[in-house]
């Protein structure tokens, strides 16, 4: 009698509890999908942010990026001019004939030898070179 009465709330539990078990299932699988879905929706948006500022202004999405564009164009510009300049200016500094280092000396100077001609660059020592070089810009920065 009691197995009997046992199989019968098992037979009236069985499906119940194999629902309730179907259910917290799917509960469970809804709730990991979401998790997951918003997971990736950060990932999406913090990859979106990352994207270069370009793409931001043609999809509209920062209005400080737009207002920029122009004056940062005009700076470029001016930038580059200016670096332009520079260059030109370092050419002909370059290009410039120097003069060697040691007094009365009327040898053209070599500028990665350190302005020293041809015979001084291997005559003289280096402390001496480095004093007559040193002197040679002193006398050059007060000119
Ligand atoms: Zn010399």
């Amino acid at each position: 009698m009691q197995s009997s009465l046992r199989d019968t709330i098992d037979r009236q539990i069985l499906p119940l509890a194999t629902r309730f078990a179907q259910d917290v299932a799917r509960v469970v699988a809804a709730a990991m999908w979401e998790t997951i879905a918003s997971g990736v929706n950060q990932e999406m948006q913090s990859l979106r942010q990352t994207e270069p500022p370009k793409q931001l202004e043609a999809a509209g999405a920062k209005s400080s990026a737009k207002g920029r564009a122009a004056p940062t164009k005009a700076v470029a510009k001016e930038d580059a001019a200016r670096i332009a300049r520079i260059n030109a200016a370092k050419r002909r500094a370059s290009m410039k004939p120097v003069a060697c280092p040691v007094p009365g000396c009327k040898r053209p100077g070599v500028r990665n030898a350190m302005n020293f001609c041809a015979v001084h660059k291997k005559s003289l020592p280096m402390p001496e070179k480095k004093r007559l070089r040193a002197l040679q810009i002193k006398a050059a920065a007060a000119a």
